[in-house]
């Protein structure tokens, strides 16, 4: 017998979803896009707490990462964005369930609450689970209007993927770059702000008040490796580069693709002393790695301190100094911009570069 169709949700409900759902596409940054669908389902079902995790499934294993979560406190929302910290854990047996329900949901009852899973894309190939705890099980309806709410926030992030990723490489692409810039800076400034504030706080302040660095990476006569092996080879190495890239930057770097052979890494937080070591165990893994037909690639690497004073082009342009000095001095090498020029082995020929490494100087040893 056919089942009578599910009430459905009261209509003040479903309008702020539909609300939710036209503001999610408007959004154009990622981690708003995260906080806005976590909220949204948080608000409908009346829960008091959200999760959002990563779905990674790579057989046999099925991990997640915590993306962000969120608490509700009365009428307002605080969201706390843990992307930069994440890492990979074992799915609880909930979120396993949910992930291989048909319908991609589940439900358990932990004492008052009830703690609830929804999967975000098709069975098998989810790629996020929101986790929301609430006081009620939701009905039928509910979990059906929840559905088409999280196909809307699907189609937002495959709509922010084709703007910001990089073809083929799916690395960040350099339009993002500009965005992430502004932000990068921002997160130097307080951390800058933090250490001037420090007082009583020195020890947490010295924990976030690590400079940020940019790195240029620039792979060495790629032209001969399209010129001998072919632009599908020459594509083969570009993407293994990549995949070296985030085997060996954290999860909380950037990595970006500029365009042809060349890759810009930020680095958030690490002590001057770390920094070219970080990337010359890049360069060394690029160099270890055999590449199909091509056998050995190796690259070059210039980089530069994130100065909040600086705009984005003359960091680039720092970075670049360093990098055609790797060039121009063997290849297959890491030099960092301020290294270069208190070694008296980079001269800066233009007034502007002159009068900033004057004040960089003069901050040093005034
Ligand atoms: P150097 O060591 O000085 O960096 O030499 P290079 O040959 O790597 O530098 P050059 O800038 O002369 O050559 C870069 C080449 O990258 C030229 C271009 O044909 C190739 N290239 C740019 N984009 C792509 C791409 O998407 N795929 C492939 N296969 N090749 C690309
Ligand atoms: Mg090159
Ligand atoms: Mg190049």
């Amino acid at each position: 017998m056919r089942q009578p169709p599910a009430a459905p949700p009261d209509s003040s409900r479903t309008l702020a979803l539909l609300a939710g759902a036209e503001a999610l596409s408007r959004l154009r940054d990622l981690r708003e896009i995260y906080r806005h669908a976590t909220e949204t389902v948080m608000r409908f079902l009346d829960g008091s707490y959200g999760l959002l995790f990563a779905v990674r499934f790579t057989p046999p294993e099925l991990t997640v990462g915590l993306l962000g979560c969120c608490v509700a406190d009365g009428q307002v929302t605080n969201w706390d964005d843990v992307c930069d910290g994440q890492s990979w854990l074992p799915v609880d047996p909930l979120l396993s369930r949910c992930l291989h329900a048909d319908y991609g949901h589940a439900a358990t009852r932990e004492g008052d609450t009830w703690r609830l899973a929804f999967a975000v894309g098709e069975l098998g190939q989810a790629r996020w689970v929101i986790e929301i705890h609430s006081p009620e099980e939701p009905s039928e309806a509910d979990c059906a209007a929840l559905g088409l709410f999280l196909r809307c926030f699907d189609n937002q992030h495959h709509a922010w993927e084709y703007a910001n990723l990089d073809t083929l490489t799916r690395l960040l692409n350099r339009r993002t770059f500009d965005d992430d810039f502004e932000r990068l800076i921002a997160a130097a400034e307080q951390a800058e702000q933090a250490r001037l504030d420090s007082g009583e706080r020195r020890e947490y302040s010295l924990a976030v008040s690590q400079p940020c660095w940019l790195g240029v990476v620039d792979i060495d006569h790629f032209k001969s490796i399209n010129d001998n092996y072919g632009h599908l080879f020459g594509d083969e190495v570009l993407l293994r580069v990549a995949e070296l890239m985030r085997m060996s930057f954290r999860n909380h770097d950037k990595l970006f693709r500029f365009g042809g052979e060349e890759f810009v890494v930020m680095l958030r937080n690490v002590a001057e002393d770390n920094v070219k070591g970080i990337f010359d165990r890049f360069r060394e893994a690029v160099v270890q790695h055999e590449f199909p037909r091509v056998g050995q690639v190796a690259c070059s690497v210039g980089f530069a301190r994130i100065d909040p004073r600086l705009s984005p082009a003359e960091l680039l342009g720092r970075a670049d100094e360093a990098l055609y000095y790797s060039k121009e001095h063997g290849r297959n090498q890491v030099n960092g911009f301020d290294e270069l020029i208190m070694s008296g082995k980079l001269r800066i020929t233009t007034p502007a570069g002159q009068a900033q490494i004057q004040s960089d100087i003069d901050e040093i040893f005034l």
